[in-house]
């Protein structure tokens, strides 16, 4: 039986074709969904008795176990039990401007990004679209509050999960599902060249952003094996691509990691790099773990770093940081269970 947290308005409206219904029905069941937030299809009060039924032998409303809620001041993390007993994590940070949650996409990654925590464990299997849906839905709904920015940063590389991630953005944009406005959502990739290039035809106005995390190849292919797949000269190229065809801005990110990519010469080769890009970039000072070797740069070498890009005339901020305590920062989404 599907989980009806997958499907997307059309898939709905072919749904109730399909058993000879009306289409308009789709539309009324969405708001059941996310409008009245049922729990049964027996809440349902404006349906013949017949689609009902045949609803509730199609579509199952089920959804994810939460198994820990941990807090730290302004974040709270999630721990979800998927119905094949895999979990993952999702961060809900609040923020001046509203509520931002921070979704996974796959459990594991296979990216094998060497600083990143949450690639330590090997991709599993891929999120089905109800999966990153639900992360959503029963936060907002433990939270009691709406959430207004959705990042899919969590666990995972998005772009390697593509079909599900189009699904899961089609259903959260949708006016009538949990209505995200696609301004307030952002995907974020490592650099899979070939995804890049199709979401530029993708037609919601969604943000992206870029991994970057070094200024040239040498250093990048020592942090990401990506870089070996596709290197600098193919994703510049490839981000340019998606800038001039949707006219938006993207982000790359770029973790500042001592004595590794932090120099003087790194932040003037990365103007360069990025120089005719109508680009932000976002510093991102390292969560330090006891896995890996990097150090975090420290906050005046940060400030140096972001002073000579501010030279250079780039749109440049420093991500707040958040969530140290609980291991809810960056790459740091890994159950203690799955530790042991
Ligand atoms: N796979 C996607 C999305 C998940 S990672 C991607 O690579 O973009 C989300 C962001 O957190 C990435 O920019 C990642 O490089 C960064 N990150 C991973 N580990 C980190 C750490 N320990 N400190 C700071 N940022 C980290």
């Amino acid at each position: 039986m599907k989980n009806i947290y997958g499907c997307r308005l059309e898939d709905l409206e072919e749904f109730f074709l399909s058993i000879s219904s009306r289409k308009f029905h789709a539309l009324q069941l969405f708001s059941w969904l996310y409008d009245k937030r049922i729990t049964s299809f027996s809440e349902i009060t404006d349906m013949k008795k017949d689609d009902l039924e045949k609803l509730e032998q199609s579509f199952s409303l089920e959804r994810l176990k939460i198994v820990d809620v941990q807090e730290d001041k302004d974040v709270l993390k999630y721990l979800f039990e998927l119905f094949d007993g895999e979990h993952i994590e999702a961060v809900l940070m609040k923020h001046d401007y509203g509520n931002s949650i921070c979704i996974s996409s796959q459990v594991g990654c296979n990216m094998g990004c060497r600083f990143c925590e949450s690639g330590r464990r090997k991709k599993v299997r891929n999120l089905e679209a109800y999966e990153m849906v639900l992360q959503l839905l029963m936060i907002e709904a433990m939270l009691g509050e709406r959430i207004s920015h959705v990042v899919v940063m969590g666990i995972g590389e998005p772009f390697d999960n593509y079909d599900e991630l189009i699904r899961f953005l089609e259903i959260i944009n949708h006016p009538k599902g949990l209505a995200i406005g696609a301004r307030h959502i952002t995907v974020s990739t490592c650099g899979i060249v070939p995804k890049i290039l199709e979401f530029s035809d993708f037609p919601l106005q969604i943000n992206l952003a870029i991994s970057l995390h070094a200024p040239n190849n040498e250093l990048r292919n020592q942090l990401m094996p990506i870089n070996k797949a596709y290197p600098l000269e193919q994703l510049i190229p490839a981000v340019q691509t998606y800038v001039e065809k949707t006219n938006r801005r993207v982000t790359f990110e770029y973790i500042l990691l001592k004595d590794f990519n932090d120099s003087v010469s790194c932040a003037e080769e990365l103007s360069h790099l990025l120089k005719n890009i109508n680009c932000y970039v976002n510093l991102i000072p390292y969560n330090e773990t006891n896995n890996f070797e990097f150090k975090r740069t420290n906050t005046v070498q940060i400030m140096r770093f972001y002073d000579i890009l501010k030279k250079n005339r780039m749109n440049v901020t420093i991500r707040k940081e958040f969530g140290g305590k609980i291991s809810a920062a960056c790459g740091q989404l890994r159950s203690k269970k799955e530790e042991l």
